[in-house]
Order: structure tokens, then C-alpha cells, then sequence
């Protein structure tokens, strides 16, 4: 044998080990015949099937998952036909039932007119990137959803209650339709949880918090904390006299609850003071002066003997 040919020998073996020594596994399909020329024997520990088991392109599509398949194929196939190199995602099946996710990565060789000769690829075992990423999605949701909630009492928090007043603000606005604000405070809570503790304290927002999630009844209604012991109602397409009967409920579920305070200078059960307006925004109008009204209300309540409701009416 010539020198140069066992050095290309000796070359081909080179790089068959190579191929066949890394992770990602190769393999070419000869375009004309749809069948394989060749795959790496890695593929065996990935999946599980010989070697010899792949023999055309149609048992590399039947070990697609069935998700993935028709666009994965169609995909590969339109690509492979224009001739552009391209890479797909997908499950593979394994011998003994389970998936392992596979990104495919494809090299289209072209013959000198330019039609397709073969496919060259690599198959890359990416599981490990797809459950890192799956992983990564659900403590987003998560982290999404407690950004939106006040940690103690469950319900949505100051930074919902702005997002939320904003839309409904505008919606308000377009639609010609009264929107209604209640706020609510907790009458001498501090005493409460000076005489309880904080804890007790704690257990009493919880259930404030609850009891008005059962007052505001239709399914836009939206109750936030908006402060300490402070929680507030949007009451969406509601006028005032429906906000009244609202804050009237909120102030009667709490009372009827009669959670002990033996601290209280108006009588021995947790009570409430309510402010509530409504509006009609008009264009040009912010919700931050309305919510200020609301507040003065409160503060009103407050001053006239708590336990009550200031309203316009
Ligand atoms: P008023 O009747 O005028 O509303 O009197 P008040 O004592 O309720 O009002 P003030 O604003 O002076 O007190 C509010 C208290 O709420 C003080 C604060 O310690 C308590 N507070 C705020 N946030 C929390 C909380 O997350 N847990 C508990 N346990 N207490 C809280
Ligand atoms: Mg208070
Ligand atoms: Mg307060």
C-alpha cells in the first residue's frame, strides 16, 4: 500500500474514533434512498436501539414523540429540501418507553447542481437544559404570583391593587361606567396588638382578609391590602349605592365575627372604619386624587367615632 493511502487510512480511523468517542452522536442519511448510511454507536446508551435498528427515515420519525413529530419532520424535511442547515428540539423514544429530549442539528450536502446528496448530523442529548428550563418556568409562575400577593393574608397585594386600579380606571373611563373605591381600616389595632401580640394580630388580619373576599361578590370585584391594617375594594361598574351596601356587608361580616378586643374603646369586638366614593372618570382625570378621597373619608369615619362608613350620601 502506497504511503499516502494508509495515511488516509490510518486518517479515517482517526476520526472515526473521534465520532464515535463523543457525547453527541453522529449520523448521515443518504437523501436518494431515505435510509441511513450511517449512526454512531452512541446512540445504543442514549436510547437504548442498536445501531442496525436505524435503518431508514421512517424509524427515526416513528421514534419521535408524537407531540413533536409532524412539525418536527415537516420542518427538518423543508429545510433539507431548500437546502439550509438547520437544528430541531425533540423527544426521543427509548427502547424501554421513556423520552429523552434531543436537539438534532443538520448539515444538508449539496451535489455540484445543487440537489441534495445527504444529511450530516449531530444528535445532542439535551434533557438535563430542558428540565433546568422547566424548572426554571414553574419558579417564575411562582415568583410572578407572590409578587402579586401579600405574603400574610393571601390576598392581592399594593403593587396589584396599582396595576389593577389602572386598568379599571381606563376601562371605567371608555365605558362611561361608575367605578367604586371602599377602604377599609382596622379601629384601634395597635391596642390589639399591644394587649394579643403580633402573632394574634397577624391572625386577625387573616381573617379580616378573608371576610372581605366573601363581602365583594361579583367577579370583577378585587379586594388588596393596601397597607398595614389597611385593605381596600375596587368595585368595578358599580355606583354608589351599591358600593354602600358592599362596605355596609364588610363592616357587618367583621362585626357579626365578633373577634374579641377587649382593648377596643367602642365595645368588645374587632370593628371597622369604611370610606367609599365613585366615579365616572373623564378624560384627563388620574385615579391618584380619587383614591385621596377615599382617604379622607376614612379618616372621617375615624374621627366621627369609628365603626362606621363615610360616604357622599
Ligand atoms: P385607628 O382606630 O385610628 O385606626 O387606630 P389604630 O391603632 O388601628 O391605627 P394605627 O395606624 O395607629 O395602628 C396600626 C397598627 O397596625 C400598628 C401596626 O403595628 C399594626 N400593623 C401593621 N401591619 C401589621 C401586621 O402585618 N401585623 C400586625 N400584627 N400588625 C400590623
Ligand atoms: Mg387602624
Ligand atoms: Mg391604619
Amino acid at each position: 500500500m502506497a504511503d499516502i493511502e494508509k495515511r488516509v487510512e490510518s486518517d479515517g480511523d482517526v476520526y472515526r474514533t473521534l465520532l464515535e468517542s463523543t457525547r453527541a452522536i453522529p449520523w448521515k442519511i443518504d437523501w436518494a434512498t431515505m435510509t441511513f448510511a450511517y449512526i454512531g454507536p452512541q446512540i445504543e446508551t442514549l436510547l437504548g436501539w442498536e445501531p442496525s435498528s436505524w435503518a431508514s427515515v421512517q424509524d427515526w420519525i416513528d421514534r419521535m414523540h408524537p407531540e413533536e413529530r409532524t412539525w418536527a419532520v415537516d420542518f427538518c424535511v423543508a429545510q433539507s429540501k431548500a437546502g439550509i442547515d438547520h437544528e430541531a428540539d425533540y423527544r426521543a423514544l427509548c427502547k424501554n418507553g421513556d423520552y429523552v429530549w434531543i436537539r438534532d442539528v443538520v448539515h444538508v450536502v449539496r451535489n455540484a447542481d445543487g440537489s441534495v446528496d445527504s444529511l450530516i448530523g449531530f444528535m445532542f442529548d439535551i434533557s438535563e437544559r430542558k428540565r433546568t428550563e422547566e424548572k426554571l418556568l414553574g419558579l417564575q409562575k411562582e415568583l410572578e404570583e407572590l409578587s402579586y400577593k401579600d405574603g400574610l393574608t393571601g390576598v392581592a397585594n399594593r403593587r396589584r391593587f396599582d396595576a389593577i386600579m389602572e386598568i379599571e380606571w381606563d376601562n371605567a373611563r371608555r365605558n362611561r361606567q361608575p367605578l367604586s373605591l371602599v377602604m377599609l381600616d382596622i379601629d384601634y389595632f395597635k391596642q390589639y396588638n399591644d394587649h394579643y401580640g403580633h402573632l394574634e394580630g397577624d391572625q386577625c388580619l387573616k381573617m379580616v382578609a378573608r371576610l372581605l373576599g366573601t363581602a365583594a361578590t361579583r367577579a370583577r370585584d378585587f379586594v388588596a391590602r393596601f397597607g398595614g391594617e389597611e385593605f381596600v375594594l375596587v368595585l368595578p361598574e358599580t355606583d354608589e349605592n351599591a358600593a354602600l351596601k358592599v362596605a355596609e356587608r364588610c363592616r357587618e361580616l367583621i362585626a357579626q365575627e365578633r373577634i374579641p378586643h377587649d382593648r377596643s374603646e367602642i365595645g368588645p369586638a374587632l370593628t371597622v372604619s369604611l370610606g367609599v366614593s365613585t366615579t365616572i372618570p373623564s378624560h384627563g382625570d388620574a385615579p391618584l386624587p380619587f383614591i385621596e378621597t377615599v382617604d379622607k373619608r376614612l379618616y372621617q369615619a375615624k374621627q366621627q367615632g369609628r365603626n362606621r362608613i363615610v360616604s357622599s350620601n
